[in-house]
């Protein structure tokens, strides 16, 4: 019978205490989340800058939405770029310090846009061939990224998670095309790429860097700028050929851009194939985003508190001798092991009032599943307070 595995699959996921299920929230996700008409303070959010649910980024949202309606109404080579996707475009530009960019509808999409644009065979007769090619990802990549390359049938390696002699053997590899993808903070882990070291040796390779900075995007470096912002404070001579991140997380929209040399955006526009043939972002969600950047920019003290809330956190896990991975971002992973006693700790939070979700494999190694506590600048040190009490008698 066809696809007869698929009650079988679902059985042993949940057998291995891997079942995943959403859970409907009524209200937003920010310093609280409403669930079963409860409360419960939120350690679950990437908004790290409480951006999301801000007014004045609300506010742009319904005045682009008036002006421009709901839905772009068609993909963005057709009649889906409208004059907000262009301002937002050259905004990332002056602030990130690229050439050109180019919008997706998500993170997912522009991570498998430009790895099937530069990877795939089938583009034109112009572009080089498959065997000589190769991507070289941190171990730890994004599941989006790792995706694209398996999808598209890419000749790919992976280094050691950021390990600097591990990358220098991989690109000692003879290819002639050679792109090495990596994150600016780690989703899981919340540690930093050594971005200087890892762009230095791409120099020497002739290699590309694209970095992924989901997580770096409006929390690191001055004005909020990211990873290759705050590196280049340090090392001016750091370069990323491509770079990438989402609205979706601290920029808190929707949305994503990759920026680059405008050759390469030109590039991307004729053969990103999740550009050509997907419904554009809306422009309502181009002006929140422009909003939102302008806050980031402007507003400071929202990075200020965050990074207040994480030496906070710290100080914490150190007093309860609890081992810390050396994150500094919002991203403070606490490690219990097992997936089952991580669920159970999870579960028992959410009774305590605490929303904090447990990450099991696959999305994280075996024996590594984890209480990824997020951090936003919305929470208070009497939330951190209240989580390690109730942390104390559960670990
Ligand atoms: C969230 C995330 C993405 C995907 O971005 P979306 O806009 O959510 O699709 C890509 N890369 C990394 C590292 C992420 O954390």
């Amino acid at each position: 019978m066809s696809f007869d595995y698929i009650a079988q699959a679902n059985q042993s996921r949940k057998a291995q205490q891997l079942w995943r299920q959403p859970q409907a929230l009524q209200s937003g996700a920010g310093r609280f989340v409403e669930h079963n008409g409860k409360r419960l303070i939120n350690f679950s959010s990437n908004d790290y800058l409480g951006l999301a649910q801000d007014p004045q980024v609300i506010s742009a949202l319904n005045t682009g939405a008036a002006q421009y309606g709901v839905g772009s109404g068609g993909s963005p080579l057709v009649t889906g770029y409208q004059r907000p996707h262009q301002q937002l475009e050259r905004m990332l530009c002056q602030w990130l310090g690229f050439e050109r960019c180019i919008l997706f509808s998500s993170g997912f999409a522009a991570n498998n846009a430009v790895i099937q644009a530069l990877f795939s065979d089938g583009l034109s007769k112009l572009t080089a061939k498959h065997e000589s090619k190769l991507l070289i990802q941190d171990k730890l990549i994004h599941a989006s990224l790792i995706d694209a390359a398996t999808s598209n049938n890419v000749k790919a390696k992976r280094f050691v998670h950021n390990d600097i002699n591990s990358l220098q053997q991989r690109l000692s590899a003879p290819s002639e095309h050679k792109l090495v993808a990596t994150e600016g903070v780690f989703s899981m882990d919340g540690d930093m790429a050594p971005l200087g070291q890892i762009s230095e040796l791409c120099q020497q390779h002739q290699a590309w860097l694209m970095v992924d900075d989901a997580h770096g995007i409006g929390v690191l470096g001055q004005d909020g700028a990211g990873s290759l912002s705050l590196t280049k404070e340090t090392q001016p001579s750091v370069q990323g050929q491509v770079h990438m991140a989402t609205f979706g997380k601290a920029i808190g929209t929707h949305g994503a851009f990759v920026g680059g040399s405008s050759e390469f955006i030109e590039y991307l526009i004729q053969h990103a194939r999740h550009y050509i043939y997907s419904t554009a972002l809306p422009a309502a969600l181009a002006v929140a985003t422009m909003k939102s950047i302008e806050l980031i920019r402007k507003q400071s003290q929202r990075r200020d508190q965050l990074n207040h809330l994480i030496g906070y956190f710290k100080t914490k896990m150190n007093t309860l001798g609890l081992s810390d991975n050396g994150s500094v971002s919002a991203i403070q992973p606490i490690i219990i092991g097992s997936a089952e006693k991580a669920l159970t700790i999870s579960q028992t939070l959410k009774l305590q009032g605490i929303w904090l979700s447990a990450i099991r494999p696959p999305t994280v190694a075996a024996n590594t599943s984890r209480l990824r506590v997020t951090l936003t600048s919305q929470h208070q040190t009497e939330d951190i307070d209240l989580l390690f009490r109730h942390l104390e008698g559960l670990l």
